[in-house]
Order: C-alpha cells, then sequence, then structure tokens
C-alpha cells in the first residue's frame, strides 16, 4: 500500500486513494483535489493515516521504506519549485500539517517554515533580498517548533519578543526590523538550549522528522482524546501528516494571508466573509496577535473600519481569490472554508473544507442552493445535521425586553446565553456540573479550553477575530460566543471582570446576544421560537420526503400547542401519571392509594374522574382528528405518597384517618427494586377501578370533544409493561367495557383503539400472542433498554461514563439505542406483531425517538411513526426524512 502520496506541480492525483480523507486526511484529499482541478497549490507530499496507526501501534518506529518514500517526495518538491531542502544558498522550507479525516482542533499545530537554520536563513536572506522576511521566518520557526515539536512553553517565547519591543519602545511586530528579529533569534536559541539542554536542531532531516513524530503522536494527546469524545471520533481513525512548500505572506506590502468563507457561516448570506492580514503568515490570524481586516469593501463599510479591505488594498489578488471561490463553491457543491496566502502579488490556497457553520446558515445555504441549482431538495434535506436544529428550537431574547448592553465585540455564533460568569475551563466545568448554566470569559481560548466551553452557555472573549479560536469552535460546538470584546479586561487572580468601569465578580450573572455581539447585565427574558422562513421550507421539504409519522410525547395541552406548532401529528406518548402529581389532585390520588378497601378507592377515584376528563378533553382539543397514545397510570404507587410529616398530617385532616395508621400503610406499600414492582399493568390487574376510571375520562372526553367540535380525536389506550397475552386480554376486556357503557350512555361512539407498550423482554419474545390482543405496538426503549441491560438508568451515572470511555458502549444506551443487542428485540417483535396482524401499528416513544441515529434504525425496521418530545419533533421530522433518503 502507497504511503506517501504528492500534490501539485506535476504530481499525479489519479489514485483514487489520494482523494479519500479515510486515507490522507481531509486536508490532504482537499489540496490534492484542488491542485487536480488546476488551482494554485503550493506542492507538497502527505503521509497517510494508515502510516499514523501502524507508527502507534508499532511504538513509534518508521521502516526504511517510508524514510525512502519521504526522501522522493521531497524531491517532487524540489524539483517543482527549484529550491532544495537545507541547501544554504537557495533553500526549501516546509510546513509540517497535522490532518486527520475530519478537522480536529486538539491536535498538533501547525510548523511553518522548516528548513531554517543558521546557515540557511542567511540563504534565504540573500535570495528574498529581504533579510527582514528571513529572520522574522526563522524566529517565528524557533518559536514554533520549540512549543509544537519539541514541548518548550510558548510563554517563554512570548515573554522575550514583547521585552523585545518594549526596549525599543515598538507597538507592533511588523516594526521589528531585521537586526531586531536576528537578536531575538539569538535569545531564542537560548531559551531552547537552556530549557532542553542542548542546541536547537540544526540539521534538517532531523528537524522534519520530529515534526512527523510530533504530528502521529498528537493523536493520542490528551487534547486530541478529549475532543474525540466530546465528538463521537473513533480512536483507530489516526491523522495523515501533510508537508508542503512554504509560500510566504510575510515578504512586505504585497504579501498577505488569510482565511475566508464562501458565503456568511453564521448567516448563510451569499456573501464572501473573511479576514486578512498584510505582511504575516497564517499563523497571526487565528492566533488574534494583530486585528485582522475585512476582504470585501462591503463587509468594511458595514463595520465602519478604517483599514483597507482585501478588495480595495489587493484588487488583483482578490479578483483571482474571489474567481477561485466560485469555481470551489461549484466544484464541491457546498460552502467552502478556505485557507490562502498571497506571496508578493501571487495568490495560492493552502486548504479548503466544507466550512462549519451554525444552523440558521446551514438551512439558509441548503434552502438557498436548490434555487440556484446547486444541489437538489434531496442533497438539501440531507446536508442538514438534524440535531444542529436544536440551537434553533430553544427560546431566543424577546426584542422587546429592556437590555443593559454593557459593551459589544464581535458576533462570533449567534444565540442567546444568560449565565454566571466564569473565567476558566475547569471552573466552567465544575459549576456546570453543579447544574448551574455559566458564561466562560476569557482573554482568547485555546485548544486546552475545549471542555469548559462545551460546559458553558455561551462564550465571552476579549481579544480574537471571526476567525478565532473561540469563535470557530464555539459555531461548531452552537454555542453562543462574542469575541473580540475589547473592553473587557480580566483579573485572574481576584477573580474579577472589567467590563468599562463597571466590575464584575466571578458568579455574576451576564447575558450574550451571538449575533448581535453584546453583552447585557443581568438575564434578559426571552421568547419561544418558531419554524418560520429556511426552516419552514425545509421542514416542508422533509414532510415530503419521509414515510414515518412523526408524533410528540407530551401530557400538558401547553406542550401539545407547542408540539403541533413544530409539526407533530399526534400524540405518541400521553403519561397520565404527571397529572396526579398535580397539587390539587394529589391528595385525593393518595387518598384512593391508601384506602384500604376496593369502595374507599372508587371513592376517591369519583373525585378524580372529572379532573382526568378535564385535562384529556383539553389535549383532543388541541390534536382534534389526529391520534393519542394514552398510556395508562404506570409508575409504583409509593411515588405518590407523602414525604415527611407535615405532609401526612396535612393528609391526615383531608382523610381524616389518623396518622399512624397513613404511614403504617405507606410502610406496607416499600417496594425493594420499584423498577420491577407493583407498576404498570399491574396495578390495573390488581385494581381495576384505577384503569376504569381513567378509561372513562378519556371516552368521555373524546365523546366532549366529539360533540363539540363535529371531529373526534382517536385515543389510542395504552396498556404499560405487559408481559404476557393475558395481562392484555382482561385489561382490553375492561377498556373495551367501559368504552361500551359510555357509548350507551352518551348514544355515540368514538374510534379508538387498545394497544401495549413493548418494554420488556418477554413482551418481545411473545410478541406474536400478545398481537392478538393489541391493535399497535408502541416501544418503550427506555424501559427495554433498562430490562434488556439489566441497568437502571437512574442509577447508572456513575459507570455508565467509564463504559462508555473504555468502549464497552459505543455511547450511552439511554440516548443513542443500543441497536445491536435492544434493536434485535424492536426487530423481532416488529415482525412477530405483523405476523400476527398485518395492520398492527408500530411506533417508538422511548427518549430514543427524538435521536437521530436511532431514527434510521426506526425506519429499517420499518415503524409507522416516532414520538418525540415536542423540542425534538423538527429534528424527528427531518431525520425520518433523511432515513428515507437513504433507504433505511
Ligand atoms: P490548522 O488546521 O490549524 O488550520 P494548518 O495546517 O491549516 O493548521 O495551518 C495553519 C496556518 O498555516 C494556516 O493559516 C495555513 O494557511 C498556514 N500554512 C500552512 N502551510 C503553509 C504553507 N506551506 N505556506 C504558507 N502558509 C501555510
Ligand atoms: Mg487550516
Ligand atoms: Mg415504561
Amino acid at each position: 500500500m502507497q504511503t506517501v502520496y504528492t500534490f501539485g506541480g506535476s504530481a499525479d492525483h489519479s489514485d483514487p486513494r489520494q482523494k479519500d480523507k479515510t486515507v490522507v486526511g481531509g486536508k490532504g484529499a482537499n489540496l490534492a483535489e484542488m491542485a487536480s482541478i488546476g488551482l494554485p497549490v503550493p506542492p507538497g507530499f502527505t503521509l497517510t493515516t494508515e502510516e499514523c496507526v501502524r507508527y502507534l501501534a508499532e511504538g513509534g518506529a518508521f521502516p526504511d521504506s517510508l524514510h525512502t518514500a519521504v526522501a522522493a517526495a521531497l524531491r517532487h518538491i524540489e524539483a517543482t519549485v527549484g529550491k532544495r531542502f537545507g541547501d544554504k544558498d537557495n533553500p526549501l522550507l516546509v510546513s509540517v500539517r497535522s490532518g486527520a479525516r475530519v478537522s480536529m482542533p486538539g491536535m498538533m499545530d501547525t510548523v511553518l517554515n522548516l528548513g531554517l537554520n543558521d546557515e540557511t536563513v542567511e540563504g534565504l536572506a540573500r535570495v528574498s533580498g529581504d533579510p527582514r522576511f528571513a529572520w522574522d521566518s526563522y524566529r517565528r520557526f524557533i518559536q514554533m517548533y520549540g512549543d509544537v515539536v519539541l514541548g518548550i512553553d510558548h510563554g517563554l517565547f512570548e515573554e522575550a519578543l514583547e521585552i523585545a519591543k518594549e526596549d525599543k519602545g515598538l507597538y507592533a511586530d511588523t516594526e521589528m526590523d531585521s537586526e531586531d528579529w536576528q537578536a531575538l533569534v539569538a535569545q531564542y536559541k537560548g531559551i531552547v538550549a537552556s530549557e532542553l539542554g542542548r542546541d536547537f536542531p540544526q540539521d534538517v532531516d532531523e528537524q522534519l522528522w520530529g515534526a512527523i513524530r510530533a504530528v502521529f503522536d498528537s493523536w493520542d494527546s490528551d487534547r486530541a482524546k478529549v475532543y474525540r469524545r466530546l465528538n463521537d471520533i473513533p480512536g483507530d481513525w489516526g491523522t495523515a501528516v501533510n508537508v508542503q512548500a512554504m509560500v510566504f505572506g510575510n515578504m512586505g506590502e504585497t504579501s498577505a494571508t488569510g482565511v475566508a468563507f464562501t458565503r456568511d457561516p453564521a448567516t448563510g448570506e451569499r456573501a464572501y466573509y473573511g479576514e486578512y492580514l498584510i505582511n504575516a503568515q497564517g499563523e497571526d490570524v487565528v492566533a488574534g496577535i494583530r486585528t485582522p481586516q475585512y476582504l470585501t469593501r462591503a463587509a468594511r463599510k458595514l463595520a465602519g473600519a478604517k483599514p483597507l479591505s482585501m478588495e480595495e488594498a489587493m484588487p488583483d489578488a482578490y479578483g483571482e481569490l474571489a474567481r477561485v471561490f466560485d469555481l470551489l463553491e461549484r466544484h464541491y457543491r457546498d460552502m467552502q472554508d478556505i485557507e490562502f496566502t498571497v506571496e508578493r502579488g501571487h495568490l495560492w490556497m493552502l486548504q479548503t473544507r466544507s466550512g462549519k457553520r451554525t444552523a440558521r446558515a446551514a438551512l439558509r445555504m441548503a434552502v438557498d442552493m436548490v434555487g440556484e441549482g446547486l444541489i437538489s431538495q434531496e442533497e438539501a434535506i440531507l446536508r442538514v445535521d438534524p440535531m444542529a436544529l436544536d440551537q434553533l428550537l430553544h427560546p431566543t431574547l424577546d426584542p422587546d425586553a429592556p437590555r443593559e448592553v454593557l459593551t459589544t465585540g464581535l458576533p462570533a455564533s449567534p444565540g442567546a446565553a444568560s449565565g454566571k460568569i466564569v473565567l476558566d475551563a475547569d471552573t466552567a466545568e465544575l459549576w456546570s456540573g453543579r447544574g448551574e448554566k455559566v458564561i466562560l470569559v476569557r482573554v482568547e481560548t485555546s485548544p486546552e479550553d475545549i471542555h469548559g466551553m462545551h460546559a458553558a452557555t455561551g462564550i465571552l472573549t476579549a481579544r480574537g477575530g471571526m476567525t478565532s479560536h473561540a469563535a470557530v469552535v464555539a459555531r461548531g460546538m452552537g454555542r453562543p460566543c462574542v469575541s473580540g470584546a475589547s473592553a473587557v479586561s480580566i483579573d485572574l487572580k481576584a477573580r474579577t471582570l472589567r467590563i468599562g468601569s463597571l466590575e464584575m465578580r466571578e458568579g455574576d450573572t451576564i447575558t450574550l446576544d451571538g449575533a448581535k455581539g453584546q453583552v447585557m447585565r443581568g438575564e434578559v427574558k426571552t421568547i419561544e421560537p418558531e419554524l418560520a422562513g429556511d426552516f419552514g421550507t425545509l421542514m416542508e421539504w422533509a414532510d415530503v420526503h419521509r414515510r414515518m409519522g412523526v408524533r410528540t410525547n407530551a401530557e400538558t395541552p401547553a406542550d401539545c400547542r407547542m408540539a403541533r406548532s413544530f409539526g407533530a401529528e399526534g400524540i405518541g406518548l400521553c403519561r397520565t401519571e404527571h397529572m396526579f402529581f398535580d397539587a390539587s389532585r394529589i391528595s385525593a390520588v393518595r387518598e384512593m392509594i391508601l384506602a384500604d378497601s376496593e369502595a374507599g378507592r372508587r371513592a376517591a377515584l369519583a373525585k378524580l374522574l372529572p379532573e382526568q376528563r378535564a385535562d384529556f378533553r383539553e389535549i383532543f382539543e388541541v390534536m382534534v382528528g389526529l391520534p393519542c397514545t394514552i398510556r395508562l397510570l404506570d409508575p409504583p404507587l409509593h411515588e405518590f405518597l407523602p414525604h415527611g410529616d407535615a405532609e401526612f398530617e396535612e393528609l391526615a385532616n383531608v382523610t381524616g384517618l389518623g396518622v399512624d395508621h397513613l404511614k403504617r400503610r405507606a410502610g406496607e406499600l416499600h417496594e425493594f427494586n420499584p423498577m420491577l414492582g407493583h407498576r404498570g399493568c399491574r396495578l390495573g390487574i390488581t385494581y381495576p377501578e384505577i384503569y376504569e376510571m381513567q378509561a372513562r375520562a378519556i371516552f368521555e372526553a373524546a365523546c366532549d370533544v366529539a360533540e363539540a367540535s363535529g371531529e373526534a380525536p382517536v385515543p389510542e389506550v395504552m396498556i404499560p409493561l405487559v408481559a404476557t397475552r393475558r395481562e392484555l386480554e382482561l385489561l382490553r376486556a375492561l377498556v373495551d367495557r367501559t368504552a361500551q357503557d359510555v357509548f350507551s350512555e352518551r348514544g355515540r361512539t368514538v374510534e379508538y383503539l387498545v394497544g401495549t407498550m413493548i418494554e420488556l423482554p418477554r413482551a418481545a419474545l411473545m410478541a406474536g400472542e400478545i398481537a392478538e390482543e393489541a391493535r399497535f405496538f408502541s416501544f418503550g426503549t427506555n424501559d427495554l433498554t433498562q430490562t434488556t441491560l439489566g441497568v437502571s438508568r437512574d442509577d447508572s451515572a456513575r459507570f455508565l461514563g467509564p463504559y462508555v470511555d473504555k468502549g464497552i458502549f459505543a455511547r450511552d444506551p439511554f440516548v443513542s439505542l443500543d441497536i445491536e443487542g435492544v434493536g434485535q428485540l424492536v426487530e423481532m417483535a416488529a415482525e412477530r406483531g405483523r405476523a400476527t396482524r398485518a395492520d398492527i401499528k408500530l411506533g417508538i416513544c422511548g427518549e430514543h425517538g427524538g435521536d437521530p441515529a436511532s431514527i434510521a434504525f426506526c425506519e429499517k425496521v420499518g415503524l409507522d411513526y416516532v414520538s418525540a418530545s415536542p423540542y425534538r419533533v423538527p429534528i424527528a421530522r427531518l431525520a425520518a426524512a433523511q432515513a428515507s433518503l437513504k433507504g433505511g
């Protein structure tokens, strides 16, 4: 298998492996792709991810064959650019860049200008005719290589630079002259020697292999592991290494470097978007050392900024760049995130990839690109990550609420967030672990802050542009972010924050508006989201392409209304016990539970009947004409019992029974393992009057609504926790009898179904028989997961984390269905149920009904619908459409 691939110049790009991200990583594949369509890409080569995997497995050894392949590939670069690696007269310099299948902050930073040493720097000064540039490049190289490969604290280099500038009374790096840089190089070399106990490596081959080794090793760094865990990236992919001829943006005023997006990644607007810096190298833009300038004149005007945009300052290079933007978008048929450098007026492309975007931008681009004829509706549906919609399904700041704006920074990632100020990533994680909402406030963020950014609801930085680390990561995570808020200053020792003249402390509350870049004091009022505009359009397209229905899990009229506005086509799970907990009813419920006799229970139930009927009526009014699955009482009765003496006394007053008597009854109801105890249909079997009351409430409410509106809902009465056919047979008879009673009292009938939840392994096994009694099955995958795995969801927090880390479970099985295991039971039950009753309705009502991976499985098994919590309904609609399009 080929281990090294060359790109650019006369390289042959025809091997499909070279365009395959799994082999050469995303960066490598796209560099080869750009070179092969004739774009100006500096020549280079890529060591495959397979070599990384092998290297790590074999304990860090490089075979001779790899040395040979790299040497040959270096000759390709040398021949293309006409320079030689290590040549003291005309040296070739290269960058060494990591690049996994997906872009991964957390891995090794790029090393630029590799190949410089005390001799080649002189040669570079001579051939370029620009000693300042040569020494600037050398000091950058020592710092990057020292930090990234040799592991020397970069603060030491930065400090030396700051002191050098101060000594000369200079403000910007660009004011340093050749001698200044040369002096700094001497100091840098001193730092390396004293930190390392040996000199900075002068041998260029040693430099190169050191950097390659560092890239491979960085795959297993802690930073990379954290990032992989947060993003579900497998540990066995490995990273590729890209070695590429340097082009120089730091060769004076006709040179520059920049990053750009072909459309606005925050809003999706079709406008070039980006930043550039004159006389700089790549890292400068991202690191926030200097404030970058706008790419286009329009963006500069809009921001009211003075420094010229690239469009104005370098019209020729800009024109060329714009041409490349359009070409790349047509080629990849997607928005691209691009890195480029201009060397003495000449444009070079250094990277392209599909750009990260906010959910809002993803929707707009998908819809726009269909309009532009760039992609089909189907592709548009497949482009948008269903989970990303979550960002848009949360409350946003009420435009009419008063805001006290403390300062305004850059609108780096949209969305609103309120929370307590925290000043470092560990604190963010700690406090959010305690259930607090926090806003991480930093001067700027770096990959070490990822866990804190993840824990925070919003991110605020004092420095950095729209493409700074904070901005890029926040957009990817869907966190609102305001970057470059320069009025913010942080005192880490005092744990305080100053915004202008206002001093705040860690723990004080602020609100961010990421779309406006505003930082506000306190918490600002929010409003509910709605599915308008592009969101609504994409949802309509999704509905056309999906086979499965989407219902909601809801038990209050407000939730039902919300779910309907999000497109729910009925209720998949209405949990009636929630209605029992209501303060006005709980004492009647308790009276029923603690009664000694059936007569006592019936008396209490009679009080509950009108309440429960009113609940159902309200829900049916919202869901008129739609199916509503209502689950009869499920939890063990002692969940409703009083806690503490005060509640017992209150109950004694209401019931006229003694406190001691009540406590004794409560004690009798205690269970050792309530999850497997007296609950679900077992309640209906032992206390049929409870289910009878609930069934009556359902049918009376349905008749009421049918009378009032002329259109009836379709109740689907669901019996929980069934394990045997006989349980369902008995309870179905009870429900049918009650229905008949109500219908003859009312002189009308409504359509209804009786069915069951499949949530015990035995029920799945016996589904064929159970289907004789059931018109529908709803997979209760929460309990089915608990009972199949023998894991209690509520007690699993202590070990589930390590189980996922060690790869025992690929993901939390309560979030994403264990398709291998629990999935088999679902599949089998669906088959057996259908074999008995061809038209049996099949759905899922566990938490998994809102998880895209689980939804794809439901499509494959051929379920009729999924049911999700109201806020997840749009996610489920899109995921169901994607599942249909992917062919289940
Ligand atoms: P990252 O993945 O962190 O963006 P990159 O490898 O893309 O790291 O490089 C970091 C910066 O260095 C980018 O701005 C990139 O454009 C620049 N760069 C990388 N290789 C070269 C090169 N051969 N010549 C000039 N600039 C380069
Ligand atoms: Mg890059
Ligand atoms: Mg259950």
